[in-house]
């Protein structure tokens, strides 16, 4: 998941974005409303924390602007102040949800996640394919009730490829979704952390296999993408 942060406070904008990279998610993070306005437009994000009072152009008149323009990604505002003219504002102007601060970063999180969700279509917090099973909530990765040590890019990546299994996810949004301005991710990247993952799944029934020129598809490792294939007993 990507995240767009706009925060002109410089301590808490850094404070999230650890929290928020913690969770496996990319944080791009700006701290005016000219900027943000003009960055949300471009739709690579999955949803945006939106800080009220910014320089140059305030967070409503930035969320404004987006839901003007059609831009559709859940929004969560944060609001210095407990005015309820703010908060009622903000929904007004096509806010998903709002948190006064000072605020405790879990609850944060947690929002995130339910907006996220809800994006998504999803009435739970788990992606099954196979044996795989992503508990989003963590993120955390289990097979056959066993925990699978990911990395949380390689968390990012399968929770990409389980959302879409049997499909074909390109190496474009895989690049788009593992992407952070701060880090150099290429399609190379992408090719390593397949490769990873591949050996990773080996031995769990799930397979990455490469469509030449497109990117890759989450398959059953016996090529059937509906059941899980039976195993020999041990
Ligand atoms: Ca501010």
């Amino acid at each position: 998941m990507r995240v767009l942060l706009v925060e002109d406070d410089r301590a808490l904008a850094l404070g999230l974005q650890h929290a928020l990279a913690s969770e496996g998610w990319r944080v791009d993070a700006l701290a005016d409303g000219d900027s943000a306005a003009a960055v949300g437009l471009q739709g690579e994000h999955d949803l945006a924390v939106l800080d009220i009072g910014l320089p140059r152009k305030n967070g409503m008149e930035v969320l404004r602007l987006w839901r003007a323009r059609g831009v559709r990604m859940p929004v969560l505002l944060l609001t210095a102040r407990d005015e309820l003219s703010d908060r009622v504002q903000g929904l007004d102007a096509g806010a998903d949800d709002y948190l006064v601060k000072p605020f405790d970063t879990p609850e944060l999180l947690a929002r995130l996640r339910a907006l996220h969700r809800r994006a998504m279509g999803r009435l739970d917090e788990r992606l099954v394919f196979g044996e795989l099973e992503l508990d989003l909530a963590g993120p955390e990765l289990r097979c056959r009730g066993e925990r699978v040590a990911l990395s949380p890019r390689e968390l990012a990546l399968t929770e990409l490829l389980m959302q879409k299994a049997g499909r074909v996810v390109s190496k474009d949004s895989i690049v788009g979704r593992l992407s952070s301005w701060e880090s150099d991710f290429s399609e190379n990247s992408v090719e390593v952390y397949v490769h990873r993952l591949r050996k990773r799944f080996a031995d769990l029934g799930v397979a990455i296999k490469t469509v030449r020129g497109f990117g890759y598809v989450m398959e059953l490792a016996d090529g059937d993408t509906g059941t899980a294939a039976p195993r020999a007993p041990a």
